[in-house]
């Protein structure tokens, strides 16, 4: 083997590294930039598959006459709801940098501040099917610890020109307890019979004692049924005489008030 033969294997094994060194890296970004496109590709048909999932629950004109004549007497419930994680989730970008969910976001506003930031609002799998059926059953009343210039382009949103979602109750109506912004429903109806919590967050089901139900909350971006999984329970709660009577049985948490917190922060720690 003569020394120019040597010369061009060497350069040639020089290249292949040189160019494998060159390349490599730019191959991970390449096969990461096509594994973020399958990933919103799937999140697209994810949601398209959501939009066009066809669920049907019975209408109140095939109830019989016993059942018809039970709801007259009963009378119609409120049933509160919570916005937040409950009926729908939003991510505030305060920058231009800040990243969003690789999730298709359903709605953009700007929020009318100084700071002008976007929110980007992600619905419940389900959430425009949930509020067709409960606003026939239940009069609605939307209750939020968000501000009312957040939660209020938000709501006429979700509620599609229908006007089931008017009757709101924001920040500024809930009651300070410890520090913490307690929804109690008595401010929606004052009639703790005929009126509930939908709420996912523990601390206000448990200001709710007996009239609330926990729901899980909603994570951008994963399968989830809970709005619809929890029909069936409120369709057969409209029937009863008082709300207390089943969802009394669901919680083991003692009633929180306003008294017994005065009673718990006087008290001395265990
Ligand atoms: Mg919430």
């Amino acid at each position: 083997m003569n020394k120019i033969t040597i010369f061009f294997v060497v350069a040639s094994i020089v290249g292949v590294l040189y160019l494998a060194y060159r390349l490599i890296p730019r191959i991970r970004i390449w096969v990461a930039h096509f594994k973020k496109i399958i990933r919103i590709w799937v999140a697209h048909f994810k949601k398209i598959y959501h939009g066009y999932c066809v669920i049907t629950y019975m209408d109140d004109e095939k109830l019989s006459e016993v059942s018809k004549r039970r709801l007259e007497v009963v009378g119609k419930k409120t049933l509160v709801l919570d916005m937040d994680e409950t009926l729908m989730t939003a991510v505030i970008q305060r920058c231009q940098r800040q990243k969003l969910p690789e999730f298709p976001y359903d709605h953009k506003l700007i929020l009318q501040r100084h700071d002008a930031s976007a929110v980007y609002v992600y619905k419940r799998p389900h959430v425009d099917y949930f509020l067709d059926c409960v606003s026939k059953w239940y009069d609605l009343v939307i209750f939020t610890a968000s501000t009312s210039n957040y939660a209020g382009p938000i709501l006429d949103y979700l509620e599609r020109g229908k006007g089931i979602l008017r009757k709101r109750l924001f920040r500024e109506d809930c009651i300070d307890v410890l520090g913490l912004k307690a929804k109690y429903v008595s401010l929606a109806s004052p009639d703790l019979a005929n009126v509930f919590l939908l709420d996912d967050s523990n601390v206000e089901c448990r200001f709710n004692a007996g009239n609330a139900i926990k729901i899980s909350s909603y994570v951008i971006g994963k399968r989830d049924q809970e709005l619809i999984n929890i029909l069936p329970f409120l369709d057969c709660l409209r029937f009863t005489q008082d709300v207390r009577s089943v969802l009394g049985l669901c919680t083991r948490f003692e009633c929180l008030t306003t008294n017994h917190c005065k009673l718990i922060k006087g008290r001395r720690p265990i």
